[in-house]
């Protein structure tokens, strides 16, 4: 029988079995990453809901929210073999009324690394997570490192605005190959495929180095030797709290972040480096 479809707060609410509940915020075209998050959420909690909403408001213009995947057959029978009990799916204009004013800002931090990429992108995703948890009112949220950027922002609001959600971080799972999986990798060509293959390379390279600054250098090498398909954007060492750039003296862990366009395909993924002793 499970899982259950929601649409609304109404169906949310009839859903609810009184148990501690666990949020998995999703767009869909679910894939082993999505799966890691689920089964964490399922040690973690009694009811475990996963939402699928491909955002409007986390796209700027051209980029590609009409050609996401969207695969909600699939994403429904995936939830099923995970034991989900529910999947919240709303539709757009049951999530934003047409006359709506107001939004989350990121702040700062949202116009920085990936946000100076994407101008709010963070306050779309952000004003989202933030309407989930109020409609779901889970006790907790899964969310995966692999965007790292976004777990920081989140972590931030959170502690900002005092939302009563506890926020679990989850390992990236990558192919055998080290490719971070991502719901835009089926867009991927062969020779694209192999070019993306680059940005987890990079991350390896700079993370056995001891300094800021050779962690930079070796995986600006790597990524200067990618194939000619690869358009990096940004290479970023940053502290993982705040995501500004840390200082050559910096010790402890930091994010080492990357993002590069391949094709018409933009790929983002990351690893925590520690530096120093
Ligand atoms: P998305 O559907 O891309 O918005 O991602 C939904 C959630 O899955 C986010 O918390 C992502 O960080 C997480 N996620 C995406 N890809 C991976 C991956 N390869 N490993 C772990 N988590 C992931």
């Amino acid at each position: 029988m499970h899982p259950i479809v929601a649409r609304n707060r109404s169906d949310l609410t009839k859903a609810r079995t009184g148990g501690t509940l666990a949020l998995v915020p999703t767009m869909g075209a679910l894939h082993e990453g999505h799966r890691s998050l689920i089964r964490l959420a399922r040690e973690r909690a009694d009811e475990v809901v996963v939402s699928v909403f491909v955002n409007p408001l986390q796209f700027g213009p051209g980029e590609d929210f009409q050609r996401y995947p969207r695969t909600f057959d699939a994403d429904l029978a995936a939830c099923r073999e995970e034991g989900v009990d529910v999947v919240f799916a709303p539709a757009a204009d049951e999530m934003y009324l047409p006359d709506r004013q107001v939004s989350v800002s990121a702040g700062g931090m949202g116009r920085i690394v990936e946000g100076a990429s994407r101008p709010g992108h963070f306050d779309g995703m952000l004003t989202v997570v933030l309407k989930l948890f109020n409609l779901v009112r889970p006790d907790l949220a899964v969310f995966g490192q692999k965007d790292a950027q976004q777990l920081a922002m989140i972590r931030r609001m959170v502690a900002d605005l005092d939302v009563p959600v506890e926020i679990v971080g989850a390992p990236t799972v990558r192919e055998p190959d080290g490719l971070a999986l991502s719901s835009r990798n089926r867009y991927l060509s062969a020779a694209e495929r192999r070019a993306a293959l680059s940005l987890s390379r990079a991350l390896r390279a700079g993370e056995g180095e001891p300094t800021p600054a050779r962690v930079r250098a070796a995986a600006a090498k790597a990524l200067a030797e990618a194939p000619p398909e690869l358009e990096v954007d940004y290479l970023a060492l940053v502290d993982p709290a705040t995501f500004l750039e840390v200082p050559d003296a910096y010790e402890g862990e930091a994010v080492l972040a990357v993002a590069a366009r391949t094709g018409a395909t933009r790929l983002i993924d990351n690893a925590v480096v520690r530096l120093g002793r």
